[in-house]
């Protein structure tokens, strides 16, 4: 870029900054993608959580003159997102399932006469045909993907709807994308490549925060393990997460701590609702001090004061655990990250592990629905799942995904889907549902290796940057966690 023309976009940049969000200095990162996304490129930026994501895209959506899609996973916190760009006086609407129809009127009539900036939507919506026929008719300046690394079947929160969106994105004219994620190993950066048909600008800040004291307590009963828990939440100051791998274990620890007069409330996908959002308002508000969750609670949650999470079991991957366990400290300021371990625990994601499956009997009859219900009309996505109401919901995303792959299936503009005429080769639906034996492969192979953390005498933080293959310049040591501070060498003596 011309150098002229890079000085006036950096005032420009450096304007909106102060004036508009009330931030002195963009970090280097962010610079570097948003001067990525202003040139036009094809964009995935990974920074750590607290890094400022939100920013690469709130800069440019306000410095260009079309609309800004932002699919977000996050229902329960479009709200807030939206409130917060109010209060700066960024015009921004949200399109999901909670709203009412006269709200949702409202919205959409918003896009339509483009009058406001940023659009937040979940993946749901963005794949839906109404939406992309709304999407087509106004002028878009990017689409955002937050959370990037669910579109990936090798990443560790992979979520179906994320599939569609590499094809509603060329349905709607192929906007620039910018995709959003505080981890993504080499092999999850190939993938979003692929399931997005580009081939991205990749602006990686890494993963290392020195502030994050990253501790392994081994336990040997489950019983142990409670009592472990609540030691360290007598011994924390300020507010923290506890996460459990199981309803039932959340429910215990949320009794323990009860129990010992601790205030504390509880997160968990079996919960209605309403009292979801309850307990994570009282826990966001700062009336309770402790949250005791599954894996449920988190994401993009911004309790930037945050100074312990406490993990119950391990996480299935290492890449799950730096993500819940850096909701800590993202003020930077020093907080505390500890996994108690039992070694029953890997037995327990080993049976997480066995289930999420499709096998060949399952494509099968997925491919044999959609061939059937083509001869009376057109196959809609809710049609189709009326029609397989035995399966579950995701277990038809997965099969769908992997029929298109293999060109036996195929969706047109409006997404419905349509059967190949060829009859399918003998054994093809084995053939697909080996690819998902080697994601089953690929898992337990990471499990080993958050095993291989829990019982390493080395540097939590060394273990974590290798896996991440992450290489900060002259690291050693982090000369904070346990294993730093207390060699296990020594101790043994
Ligand atoms: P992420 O999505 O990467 O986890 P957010 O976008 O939610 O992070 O930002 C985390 C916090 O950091 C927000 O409160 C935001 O206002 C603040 N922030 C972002 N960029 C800067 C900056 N350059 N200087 C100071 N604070 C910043
Ligand atoms: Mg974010």
């Amino acid at each position: 870029m011309h150098r002229g023309l890079m000085a006036v976009r950096r005032n420009s940049i450096q304007r909106l900054l102060e004036g508009v969000f009330g931030i002195a200095k963009l970090r280097d990162g962010q610079q570097r993608v948003i001067d990525s996304v202003l040139d036009g490129k094809d964009t995935l930026a990974i920074m750590p959580t607290g890094g400022g994501k939100s920013l690469c895209y709130q800069i440019p959506a306000k410095m260009l003159k079309g609309i800004t899609v932002v699919v977000s996973p996050l229902i329960s916190l479009m709200k807030d997102q939206l409130e917060k760009l109010e209060e700066l006086g960024i015009r921004a609407v949200q399109v999901n399932s909670c709203l009412n129809a006269e709200e949702e009127h409202a919205a959409i009539a918003a896009i339509e006469q483009e009058t406001c900036e940023i659009v937040f939507c979940t993946p749901e919506r963005m794949v839906s045909p109404e939406f992309i026929a709304t999407l087509q008719k106004v002028m878009l300046d990017i689409v955002v993907i937050d959370e990037a690394h669910c579109i990936s079947q090798w990443g560790h929160d992979f979520r179906p709807a994320y599939i569609g969106l590499g094809g509603a994105i060329e349905a709607i004219g192929r906007p620039p994308v910018l995709a959003l994620t505080a981890t993504a190993t080499d092999e999850v950066v190939a993938d979003i490549n692929k399931q997005l048909g580009r081939k991205l600008n990749v602006i990686n800040t890494g993963v290392y925060r020195p502030n994050l004291h990253y501790a392994v307590q081994q336990v040997t009963s489950v019983a142990d393990k409670y009592q472990a828990a609540l030691r360290l939440v007598q011994a924390s100051e300020g507010v923290g997460i506890v996460y459990a791998a199981t309803v039932k274990a959340a429910e215990d620890m949320l009794a323990v701590l009860e129990e010992a007069g601790e205030s504390v409330t509880i997160y968990h996908g079996k919960l209605p609702a309403a009292e979801r959002k309850q307990n994570q308002d009282l826990f966001m508000d700062g009336e309770r001090r402790v949250m005791v969750a599954t894996n449920a609670f988190g994401m993009g949650i911004d309790k930037c004061d945050t100074r312990f999470v406490i993990h119950l079991q391990i996480p299935p991957n290492l890449e799950s655990y730096y993500q819940e366990s850096g909701r800590a400290g993202r003020d930077g300021l020093d907080a505390t990250c500890t996994l108690l371990y039992l070694r029953d625990d890997k037995r327990l994601q080993q049976f997480f592990l066995m289930k999420h499956y499709p096998c060949a009997q399952e494509l099968q009859l997925v491919h044999c629905t959609v061939r059937g219900l083509g001869d009376t009309g057109p196959v809609t996505p809710a049609r189709l799942e009326e029609a397989l109401e035995d399966l579950a919901e995701s277990s038809i995303k997965v099969c769908i995904k992997l029929l298109k792959d293999a060109k036996l299936i195929r969706q047109n503009r409006k997404l419905e889907y349509i059967a190949a005429s060829a009859e399918p080769k003998p054994g093809i639906f084995d053939k697909l549902a080996a690819v998902y034996v080697q994601k089953q492969e690929h898992d337990k192979h990471a499990l080993e290796q958050m095993v291989g953390y829990a019982v390493s005498g080395y540097c939590r933080w060394k273990l974590i940057l290798d896996y991440f293959d992450d290489k900060v310049a002259g690291f050693e040591h982090c000369c904070k966690c346990d294993n730093c501070r207390n060699p296990p060498e020594l101790s043994l003596t």
